[in-house]
């Protein structure tokens, strides 16, 4: 059975070591006083005082500390990558709330551990499968199975742009998600970097049909260049979910202090319970990575950290009647 602890709801440290000071001079003062009218002798008194003051000490305090030496032993198990333990919170005072934040901290480094863990997994995964295919070609050369035609260097070629392009936005990952920089400060006039964006994406795409909208003036505090990379990413993704002959809309207006960005297709969509996932680093709907262009699933988590880190949001949604809908919201450029 757990032992009592009758300091537990006393919300400050301070406080219960004065009951306890004073709980242990109270205990003395009455045994001293009890002893002298009893007749006990003098050198009695002082012992009797002591024992009853350490008891009522040990009562009082039982636990007090128990939370301190099981985060201690907690920080040495996470030194060596274990963050299972956890601190039983039970009092009210500063030692329970450092508990509490220990709790909190233990169980946020797990998850990071678990997430970072899950990426060196999948991203392994995506570099195993084109290295693993291009290993074979070149083997395949090397004992003259096959011959050095053009169409197997061009999936040679296939396969190495590919590998590239991964460890391009495994790097731009890892850079967006590990330096804080200072919050971009260039002024970007969103309509005219759509225009470019489009444009670029009409010259490699003749036969796409892109409609583009913009309202107000639109200008951001941001980096020009991840600007562009977003809206390229955002494009490109509609362009090539989107049905031959489909259109694609752009729209871009201000909004009470933002400015908001929304690129319509009439593609397949993605489903409701999906919509918050496809932020995630690695995640496809089924059967996407078919879709030729694809990557592997790292273009809107680049995405989002590029937005987040303008001070923006990103959402995707269903598009009227069918098609996703892609809203970035960055806060406009403030006034002077
Ligand atoms: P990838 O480069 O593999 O396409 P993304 O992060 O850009 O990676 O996209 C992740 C997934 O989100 C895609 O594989 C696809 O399943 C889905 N997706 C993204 N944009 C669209 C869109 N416009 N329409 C339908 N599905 C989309």
């Amino acid at each position: 059975m757990r032992r009592p602890r009758p300091l537990d709801k006393v919300g400050s440290i301070k406080a219960k070591w004065s009951i306890v000071i004073v709980a242990a001079v109270g205990v003395t003062a009455v045994v001293s006083q009890v002893g002298y009218y009893l007749g006990w002798p003098v050198w009695i008194r002082p012992i009797i005082s002591a024992a009853l003051a350490l008891i009522a000490v040990q009562f009082l305090a039982h636990g007090m500390t128990m939370p301190l030496r099981q985060m201690a032993r907690g920080a040495r198990e996470m030194a060596t990558g274990d963050y299972k333990r956890r601190v039983t919170v039970t009092s009210a005072d500063e030692v329970g709330q450092l508990a509490e934040s220990f709790n909190r901290m233990a169980a946020e480094l797990a998850e990071v551990d678990r997430a970072q863990k899950e990426f060196v997994a999948n991203a392994s995964h995506e570099l195993r499968t084109p290295v693993a295919a291009l290993r074979s070609h070149l083997e395949n050369l090397v004992d003259h199975v096959s011959a050095p035609d053009p169409e197997t260097l061009a999936t040679m070629l296939a396969q190495a742009e590919h590998l590239s392009k991964l460890v391009v936005q495994l790097l731009d990952l890892s850079r967006l998600e590990s330096t804080v920089e200072d919050r971009p400060g260039e002024l970007v006039a969103v309509g005219v970097l759509l225009k470019q964006v489009v444009d670029e994406a009409e010259l490699l795409h003749p036969a796409s049909l892109i409609s583009l909208t913009t309202s107000g003036p639109l200008g951001v505090l941001a980096d020009e260049s991840r600007l562009h990379q977003l809206f390229t990413n955002i494009i490109g993704n509609a362009l090539r979910f989107a049905p031959m002959g489909s259109e694609v809309s752009v729209q871009a207006e201000g909004r009470d202090h933002d400015v908001v960005v929304m690129v319509r297709d009439q593609g397949p969509g993605i489903a409701p319970q999906d919509q918050a996932r496809v932020f995630e680093r690695f995640w496809q709907a089924d059967g996407s990575a078919l879709t030729g262009g694809g990557g592997a699933g790292l273009g809107l988590a680049i995405c989002k950290r590029i937005v987040e880190r303008h001070g923006g949001t990103i959402r995707i949604t269903s598009n009227k009647p069918e098609g996703a809908c892609v809203t970035v919201t960055l806060p406009s450029r403030p006034n002077p």
